[in-house]
């Protein structure tokens, strides 16, 4: 399998190159020449495997330069941190299925691909001889699951940028009580966006990218993207246990990795009925697939951090796909982008985009009522990104399909907005509890390119 870019300015790469790439070096985002196609049968034949075993059989068929055991081992080791027996289980609560993708070592769902990306770098640059320099921007869970993944690690620095005061207190407190040596936290006083705009700044910096060896850890990363296809078929081999029935999926969406993850799935023929983009106040891919409008508007703080983006760095790759692989289209759409604030759609387009997806924005207000409703009924505690997808699913997702809807946090990592919701605080898990009193370690500084290159070039050792 080689991957191309969105942009369609590089050769054919390896997998393993594409990983160490990150960012294409033409500006755009890398994908697999095309999608490897599941048939029933196999799917059927999957039903037994565990959950690793069943993320050996689906990311080893993008992955044509790590020998089988190899992977086998990495992914292994990656799933071995989660602290439930299924990893990823899912449970029927009220009408919906909960795909609880919260049990790794940070409580959210990032933690699914960062385990394994952190141990496929150490892997490629062991192999090479190699050292690398991650930056990435994070509004918060991608900065933690990352610092986890690779803490420690040999051959790897890692720079955190993330929004000063905008993450949650348990979020900043995962990032910055690590202080191994290898680890940087910076907190910018501005948006997740300020934050992303210098990353991708950094790396579109040619020269300073080969100098520093600058690597990408943040949702742009392929194998990031490929570790989490694996839970959609694992979620729908699940459901289907007891009879065929379709299958649709609610996904709380920020970057557009998570859907995207549900798109690739449906690509390689995991039968799937509806997939339904959930956002927040920062609806602005909401207003794409009901009404065509994809125009920039300004973030907001909401009750759902993770989820306060406005441009969603992966819908680069849906978009390639829409323009049928036309990379030249995908050029044309972000100079509009960049000279208009907005990409303009044609009817056809938007008929294929809603056979695609559909799309319900949640407000704060009834993110907290569901949160509150669904606890009620149930006893079960939403986090306030997963109630996004819980509320969007009772609305638009048919009720004569398993309606699976992504708990992509564990409700005590927001614990404000639950205790706001239920009037009691969320119970707290021990993982959490531990991190209080720990010492700190972080940067504070403006949204000042220069600052940050400067802090940079002085700690990369
Ligand atoms: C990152 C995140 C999301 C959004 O996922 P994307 O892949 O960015 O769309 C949703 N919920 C939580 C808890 C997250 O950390």
């Amino acid at each position: 399998m080689r991957y191309i870019s969105t942009r369609g300015g590089i050769q054919p790469i390896s997998f393993k190159d594409a990983v160490m790439m990150g960012l294409a070096t033409d500006g755009g985002l890398l994908l697999p020449e095309a999608y490897p196609q599941i048939s029933p049968e196999q799917l059927d034949a999957w039903r037994k495997l565990s959950y690793p075993q069943l993320a050996f059989q689906v990311i080893s068929r993008f992955v044509g330069d790590i020998p089988a055991n190899d992977l086998q081992a990495i992914i292994e080791r990656s799933y071995a941190t989660f602290t439930h027996p299924e990893v990823t289980p899912v449970i029927h609560k009220d009408g919906v299925y909960i795909l609880e993708l919260f049990h790794g070592v940070t409580l959210a769902f990032k933690d699914v691909a960062l385990q394994f990306l952190g141990n496929i770098f150490e892997y490629i640059l062991a192999e090479r001889g190699e050292h690398l320099n991650i930056i990435g921007a994070t509004s918060g869970d991608t900065g933690s699951a990352a610092i986890h993944g690779v803490r420690g690690k040999n051959g790897i620095n890692i720079f955190i940028l993330h929004p000063h005061g905008k993450t949650s207190p348990v979020q900043a407190l995962q990032m910055t009580t690590v202080t191994d040596a290898n680890v940087h936290n910076i907190a910018i006083r501005g948006t997740f966006d300020d934050c992303q705009d210098m990353v991708k700044a950094l790396f579109n910096d040619l020269d300073f990218k080969e100098q520093y060896s600058l690597g990408a850890v943040n949702s742009i990363n392929w194998a990031r993207v490929l570790a989490q296809v694996v839970y959609y078929f694992y979620a729908w081999l699940r459901v289907t246990e007891d009879g065929d029935k379709s299958v649709s999926f609610s996904v709380p969406t920020g970057n557009f990795g998570d859907i995207f993850a549900g798109y690739v799935a449906k690509r390689m023929g995991l039968p799937m009925g509806t997939l339904l983009l959930a956002t927040n106040e920062n609806n602005i891919l909401t207003r794409f697939v009901n009404d065509g409008d994809y125009s920039l508007a300004n973030v907001v703080s909401t009750a759902s951090p993770s989820m306060d983006i406005q441009l969603a760095s992966n819908f680069e790759r849906y978009l390639f796909h829409l323009y049928n692989e036309d990379s030249s289209r995908v050029r044309a759409a972000f100079g509009e982008l960049k000279s208009q604030g907005r990409i303009n759609f044609s009817a056809d387009e938007m008929e294929r985009v809603r056979a695609d997806f559909c799309s319900a924005s949640v407000d704060q207000a009834g993110t907290l009522a569901t949160i509150g409703d669904f606890y009620r009924e149930t006893g079960y505690l939403l986090d306030p990104h997963t109630a996004v997808g819980v509320r969007a699913a009772l609305k638009l997702l048919p009720v004569d399909t398993a309606r699976v809807c992504l708990a992509t946090a564990h409700p005590a990592k927001f614990g404000e907005a639950v205790e706001r919701a239920v009037g009691a605080p969320a119970p707290v898990p021990e993982a959490i509890e531990a991190l209080t009193g720990l010492p700190t370690r972080c940067e504070v500084m403006d949204a000042d390119l220069e600052q940050v290159r400067a802090f940079f070039v002085a700690h990369v050792g």
